[in-house]
């Protein structure tokens, strides 16, 4: 590998500043993490969106969430085909190996991937319906929520479609064996979040109404 380039001096010096400041202050704990492995209480899947920071809204230390990051927070549905499946592996280790407790979904406003479905959904971006585009294929994961939010006013459509994206996903955890098992017998429970990142609220999924609820 020819390509890769020593780190911007802009990071060395975060990193310096990190290891002489939080990690001496806390070395014992680092020490126990590496020795008696991770025990986080919450897996979190959420976007790959920079202004998505469920560690700061929760106040998350190092070993406290198993997080995995992709675009939309999408979970696509069960299919063990052999694939490379990136998302299903990180939820079946967490799920069958940690043994987590929660698995959260977080969804989130002005979600790019979430517009992008939009858009290729109501046949604005006929980029995003070549095969050859990842994020398209991706999102086709959501094309069953865009059904259901189709009829909605233009202003509404799309925080609607960034809360389906929350949902499908849940529907889609929920057809994996280890998944349900987990949470029929109560081991486990599965949570639906969506954060406005201009005005901090959070929302979590209400069954009971069957819509978001602000927490
Ligand atoms: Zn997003």
């Amino acid at each position: 590998m020819q390509n890769a380039r020593p780190l911007p001096s802009y990071l060395i010096q975060r990193y310096q500043g990190w290891r002489a400041t939080t990690f001496t202050e806390n070395r014992v704990w680092y020490r126990r993490l590496a020795e008696d492995g991770q025990h986080p209480r919450a897996m979190v899947i959420s976007c790959c969106d920079s202004r998505v920071h469920v560690t700061s809204i929760f106040g998350a230390d190092t070993g406290e969430f198993f997080i995995h990051r992709n675009v939309a927070n999408l979970v696509p549905p069960y299919a063990p085909d052999g694939d490379y499946h990136g998302t299903s592996a990180a939820v079946e280790y967490a799920v069958t190996a940690l043994k987590v407790a929660h698995l959260i979904v977080m969804g989130h406003s002005q979600c790019g991937g979430v517009r992008g479905c939009h858009d290729m959904c109501s046949g604005q971006a006929p980029e995003l319906e070549e095969r050859t585009s990842f994020v398209g294929r991706w999102m086709d994961i959501l094309r069953p929520g865009y059904e259901r939010v189709a009829g909605l006013p233009e202003g509404e459509r799309i925080r609607a479609l960034e809360q389906q994206a929350v949902l499908i996903s849940l529907e889609n955890l929920m057809g994996f064996p280890f998944v349900k098992a987990a949470v029929e017998s109560q081991e486990m429970s599965i949570h639906g979040l969506w954060n406005n990142i201009g005005d901090g609220t959070l929302m979590q999924y209400d069954p009971a109404s069957g819509g978001f609820v602000t927490v």
